[in-house]
C-alpha cells in the first residue's frame, strides 16, 4: 500500500480522548495530537474544528479524528470534489472501541484502519467491497508500482466483483497473498509492465517503476522530451523511477522543476572516470547499469524490477536552519515542523534537539553539549553534502543570536563545492523577545533594539557603548544572554548605564522559560530590578520613557504593559 507521506494528525476535542489518542500516536512516529484549545491539552492547539480539519485535509495530512464520523464528514465536505488527491481520514471512537475509515481509499486509509485496529484490539469498520473481497486494494499498489488508469482500474475491479476471473501477467509479488478469482485462461489480466496501457478494457495495467532516465542539461521542455523518449519506445511515463543528473550541476534549480514535472525523485551521480562534460551514458555507467539506449541527450535504462531511487547516486542535500520558537509546539511555524519531519538528521544543542521532538526512530540526532557553533555548522554541511536532509535547530529565531549566522559564516569561509551545492533554507521562528512581549502586552510596540549582553564573542566595551547609545535614544531594549555563571557582574554594569538615562519607574518585563513548562513573566521597574531576579533563561525587556501599564480586567491583579505607537519628543525646541 502507498506509504504515508506525512504522519497523521490525531485530533481530539476533550480530555477523555487523550489516552486513546496517545495509543494511536505510538503507531506513527512524528504524529502529533491536535487538541481543541481550552478543552484538552495535546501537542498542538487549534481553535475551531471545521477550519482545522479542512486545513489539514487541504495540506494532504492524514487525519485521525476522535469524534463522531458525521462531524468529520460535515467538516471536510466542502473539499471533497477531487477524489484523486484525498489523504486518509478516519473517525475513531474516543474510548478506542471503533475505527471507521472515511476517505482516502487510494491513500491507504484501510491500512491505517487495520494498524489502528490492531493497536487498540478492535476490528476496523472496512466497507470497501473490493478490499473486503480480496483483502487488498488493487487500485493502490505498493511503493515502486503505479496504477496506469484509475477509471479503468475501477471498471476492472467491478468486473472481478461481479465474478469475472483474472490472469496475472508479469511479476506482482504483493498479489501472491491476495484472494483473487484466478484463472490462467481468463480473458482478463492484471498486467505488471512498464509498457503503455493499450486501452484494452480487459487489462488492469500496473507499471513497475523500473526505468531510469539520465540527462546532463536541464532545459525548458526537458520533461516533455523525456516523456516523448519513453513513449517512442512504448513505455509509460509512470514507469519512470528516477531522473539522474550530473552531480556537478546539482545547484541548478531547474533540475527540481523537471523532476517535479515528471513526478519522480531527482538523483545525482558523478560520471565515471574523468569524463568532462558528463554524458548521460556515463551517468548510467557510474550507477552500474550496463545496457541502455540514448537518443537526443536522454539515456534510458529499463530494469526487470522496480528501481529504488534512494539506492541510486545521491540526492541534493538540504540544510534547513530553523527556529523552534520559545518551546511550545503551538508557536512553532508549520514550515519548521515540516522541515523537522522531513529531516534525516537533526543537529543542535542537546536541549533544542530534545525540544524538536517528537522525532522518528530513523532520524539521527546529533546533539552536542559544546558551545562550538561553527563546528556544529561545519558538521551540518558535511552531512548535507552527502545528500542528507539536515535540520539545524535553534531556540526562538535562528537568525537572532543563534545558528543561522554561524551556518552562513561557515559556508562563506568554505571553498568546498559540495557545501555550496547544498540547498540551504532558513526558516524563522518566534524569538524570545517577541514571545515574552506578547505575554506582557506590547512593550515592543514602538522602536526597540535587541542586544546580547554576552561578551563571549564581542568586547565588553562595545556592549557598554551600544547600551549607552540605545538608552540615550530612548529605545525599548530586549536583553538576550543577560547573565551567566561565567559573566556574573555584567548585568549590574549594564543596568547602571541604562539607569543614567532612564527613570527608576521605567517598566521592565522579565520572561523566564517562556513557552516552556514552568515558564513565567514578571513585571517590575528599572529601579527595583536586581541581577538576582535574572538568570540565563530570562529575557529582560527594559521599557522606554513612554512604556506604560494598566490593570487587566480579569481581577487577577495583573497588568498589561505596552509602548504606544506614537511618540512625543519631550526635548524642548531650541530657540
Ligand atoms: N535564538 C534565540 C536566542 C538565543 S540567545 C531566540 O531568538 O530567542 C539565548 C537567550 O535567549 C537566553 O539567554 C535568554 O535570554 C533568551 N531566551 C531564549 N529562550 C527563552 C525563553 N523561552 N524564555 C525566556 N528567554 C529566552
Amino acid at each position: 500500500m502507498a506509504a504515508l507521506t506525512l504522519p497523521p494528525a490525531i485530533v481530539i476535542l476533550g480530555p477523555g480522548a487523550l489516552e486513546t489518542a496517545r495509543r494511536v500516536q505510538r503507531c506513527y512516529p512524528g504524529a502529533q495530537v491536535h487538541a481543541l484549545q481550552g478543552r484538552a491539552e495535546g501537542d498542538i492547539a487549534f481553535r475551531e474544528l471545521g477550519a482545522h480539519l479542512r486545513a489539514l485535509y487541504a495540506s494532504g495530512t492524514p487525519v485521525v479524528a476522535l469524534c463522531a464520523a458525521g462531524i468529520v464528514i460535515r467538516c471536510v465536505a466542502p473539499l471533497l470534489a477531487n477524489k484523486g488527491a484525498e489523504p486518509p481520514v478516519l473517525a475513531l471512537a474516543e474510548d478506542g472501541s471503533a475505527v471507521v475509515p472515511l476517505l482516502g481509499g487510494l491513500a491507504g486509509v484501510n491500512v491505517m484502519a487495520r494498524t489502528i485496529g490492531d493497536a487498540l484490539g478492535i476490528a476496523p469498520a472496512i466497507t470497501t467491497s473490493g478490499e473486503l473481497r480480496f483483502g487488498t486494494c488493487l487500485l493502490d499498489p505498493p511503493a515502486g508500482y503505479a496504477l496506469s488508469s484509475l477509471d479503468q482500474g475501477k471498471r476492472f475491479v467491478s468486473d472481478l466483483l461481479a465474478g469475472e476471473p483474472t490472469r496475472i501477467e508479469g511479476t506482482a509479488p504483493w498479489l501472491d497473498s491476495v484472494d483473487l478469482p484466478r484463472d490462467p485462461h481468463a480473458p482478463r489480466a492484471i498486467r505488471v509492465s512498464p509498457r503503455t496501457w493499450d486501452g484494452s478494457r480487459e487489462a488492469l495495467v500496473i507499471h513497475p517503476r523500473c526505468i531510469v532516465a539520465a540527462v546532463c542539461r536541464p532545459h525548458a521542455g526537458l520533461a516533455d522530451a523525456v516523456r516523448e523518449a519513453l513513449a517512442s519506445q512504448g513505455y509509460a511515463s509512470l514507469a519512470l523511477a528516477a531522473l539522474l543528473a550530473p552531480a556537478g550541476s546539482m545547484s541548478d534549480p531547474a533540475w527540481a522543476d523537471v523532476a517535479a514535472s515528471l513526478g519522480v525523485p531527482l538523483r545525482f551521480a558523478d560520471a565515471a572516470g574523468a569524463i568532462s562534460p558528463a554524458t548521460p551514458t556515463a551517468l548510467l555507467d557510474a550507477c552500474g547499469f550496463a545496457t541502455h539506449t540514448e537518443a537526443n541527450g536522454i539515456a534510458l535504462v529499463v530494469c526487470d524490477a522496480p528501481v529504488d531511487p534512494h539506492a541510486l547516486g545521491r540526492a541534493r542535500g538540504k540544510l534547513t536552519v530553523l527556529g523552534l520558537g520559545p518551546g511550545h509546539a503551538g508557536l512553532l511555524a508549520p514550515a519548521a515542523r515540516a522541515a523537522l519531519d522531513a529531516a534525516t538528521d537533526i543537529v543542535g544543542y542537546a536541549t533544542y534537539v530534545e525540544m524538536a521532538g517528537p522525532l522518528r526512530d530513523g532520524q539521527r540526532r546529533h546533539a552536542t553539549d559544546n558551545r562550538e557553533e561553527l563546528q556544529r555548522a561545519r558538521h551540518a554541511f558535511d552531512l548535507a553534502s552527502e545528500g542528507r536532509r539536515v535540520a539545524v535547530v535553534s531556540s526562538g529565531d535562528p537568525g537572532v543570536f543563534a545558528m543561522a549566522a554561524a551556518v552562513l559564516e561557515a559556508l562563506e569561509a568554505s571553498d568546498d563545492a559540495r557545501w555550496h551545492a547544498v540547498e540551504l533554507e532558513i526558516v524563522p521562528g518566534i524569538s524570545a523577545a517577541l514571545a515574552t512581549a506578547a505575554l506582557a502586552g506590547a512593550p515592543l510596540g514602538h522602536d526597540f533594539c535587541m542586544l546580547s549582553l554576552s561578551d563571549n564573542l564581542k568586547p565588553w566595551a562595545v556592549i557598554e557603548r551600544r547600551l549607552a547609545h540605545a538608552a540615550e535614544a530612548d529605545l525599548v531594549m530586549a536583553f538576550y544572554n543577560p547573565i551567566s555563571r561565567a559573566r556574573p557582574w555584567q548585568l549590574d554594569r549594564a543596568l547602571e548605564i541604562v539607569r543614567a538615562h532612564r527613570s527608576p519607574q521605567t517598566r521592565v518585563v522579565l520572561g523566564r522559560d517562556v513557552g516552556r513548562p514552568g515558564g513565567s513573566v514578571r513585571h517590575t521597574t528599572l529601579g527595583a530590578l536586581r541581577a538576582d531576579d535574572v538568570d540565563m533563561r530570562t529575557m529582560v525587556i527594559v521599557g522606554s520613557s513612554t512604556t506604560r501599564g494598566f490593570a487587566r480586567g480579569d481581577g487577577g491583579g495583573g497588568e498589561w504593559v505596552y509602548t504606544p505607537r506614537w511618540y512625543r519628543d519631550e526635548t524642548p525646541p531650541a530657540d
